[in-house]
């Protein structure tokens, strides 16, 4: 797999998002708490699936949505 097949979207729903901030803990490099208590994406584009993965589905209100840049699939959560 190219690295470009490999690079993922983050999105985190500001609505749904109760701030647990358990995703910041689990994928730093990519999610944190905002000044308004929420989880936000530091990067656009990502490759790191398995952090990623386990914040989506671990995350109570099913906030977080990861997909391949490439094809838009989704690919986490995968409950
Ligand atoms: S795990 Fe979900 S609810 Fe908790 S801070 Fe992250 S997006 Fe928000």
């Amino acid at each position: 797999m190219s690295a470009a097949e490999r690079e993922l979207t983050v999105r985190v729903d500001g609505t749904r998002c109760v701030g647990t901030g358990a995703c910041a803990r689990t994928a730093p490099g990519d999610l944190e708490l905002g000044p308004d208590g929420r989880a936000r994406v530091l990067r656009p584009v990502s490759d790191d699936l398995p952090n990623l993965t386990e914040a989506a589905e671990l995350c109570p209100v099913e906030a977080i949505t990861v997909h391949s840049a490439a094809t838009g699939e989704l690919l986490a959560p995968r409950y």
